[in-house]
């Protein structure tokens, strides 16, 4: 089969290669990928990570069943699957109590192991649920990290109906997932972003950088945010901050600027602020997101074919972008 390799760091070590179709092994499934989503993850991964060995990046894809293993029942060849992008034990206590995104012996796809730019890979059944017949492959592949850190981190911030949801940077990967869950949510949601776009996918408000506080402050009355969900990082990190009202709960994910932060203490404690993390979701949230696919859907910017994945990589830092970028195979 062809596959995009990575020898070494850095995108010119990147080369499609013929290599070995997977061997699909009990409990296995070989699945044929038919779309991908770009991520932060994957540029870190070509650029960062050490590579030791040669490896297939891609975290976050979605095709469909090819053939089965021993022991799968629940799959069959031609089903959609949209795949959980990390291997878990399912042993440890973090797995036991439904947290397999903190598995003790985890990994995500693409950096503990090869990932799906390429044209066949074998999961464990457990990790490829079946999409509802009309989800399309540029969907899919916008489910296991895009929407899925999304659920986990609306869930972590324990979103209430009728509260207000403030998502920094809206028209990110992630951030029109957070719209769409929290409008599902019954929350009013502010919207911070230069897309006026970001309307469709459930921003009750669009409002811009500069006057944000401003903003959020006349919507909701000065009682300010309930909750922020911040994906960017460093750099909007004291403003979403600064949008928070009482009990408010902001809930970060990402550092694409940066990864320092300050915070006023003072005010964390005097309006009892909660700051979280979160991190991917759970096979219980990623099946919850795949449940609800079909009330969702995806903002793509551009569409490259598998030969043409060194453009989507450049593509993927332009400042023009606006909206996801996608990889068919
Ligand atoms: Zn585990």
């Amino acid at each position: 089969m062809k596959a995009w390799v990575l020898s070494k760091n850095g995108i010119d070590n990147l080369n499609l290669k013929e290599v070995e179709k997977p061997e699909v092994k009990e409990g296995q499934v070989l699945v044929k990928v038919k779309a991908l989503g770009l991520n932060p993850v994957d540029s870190m991964v070509i650029d960062l990570i050490p590579v030791n060995a040669e490896r297939i990046p891609g975290a976050e894809f979605a095709g469909e069943i090819e053939e089965v293993g021993q022991d799968v029942k629940e799959l069959k060849k031609g089903d959609k699957v949209s795949i959980y992008n990390r291997y878990f034990d399912g042993t440890c206590s973090y797995c036991k109590s439904g947290n397999e995104m903190l598995c003790d012996n985890g990994y995500i796809f693409s950096i503990g192991s090869n990932g799906g730019l390429a044209e066949y890979v074998a999961v464990d059944q457990k990790n490829a649920l079946k999409l509802p017949d009309s989800v399309d492959f540029e969907l899919a592949a916008s489910l296991p990290v895009a929407a899925l850190t999304s659920y986990n981190a609306l869930e972590r911030a324990k979103v209430q109906k009728n509260e207000f949801v403030v998502v920094v940077g809206a028209s990110g990967n992630t951030g029109i997932f957070a719209l769409q869950f929290a409008k599902m949510l019954g929350t009013k949601t502010i919207a911070i972003s230069s897309k006026d776009w970001v309307k469709d996918f459930g921003a009750d408000y669009v409002i811009g950088y500069e006057n944000a506080l401003e903003e959020v402050k006349k919507i909701t009355n000065s009682k300010m945010a309930d909750v922020v969900v911040e994906s960017i990082g460093e750099k909007f990190w004291e403003l979403g901050y600064s949008l928070l009202g009482k009990n408010g709960r902001m809930v970060a994910f990402g550092t694409e600027t940066g990864s320092n932060a300050k915070i006023d203490i003072s005010q964390l404690y005097s309006k009892q602020l909660s700051l979280l993390g979160s991190t991917g979701g759970s096979i219980r949230q990623f099946s919850a997101v795949v449940n609800k696919s079909k009330d969702l859907k995806v903002k793509v910017w551009k569409k490259f074919n598998f030969q043409e994945v060194k453009d989507a990589f450049k593509e993927n830092n332009s400042k023009e972008k606006n909206g996801r970028i996608i990889i068919e195979i």
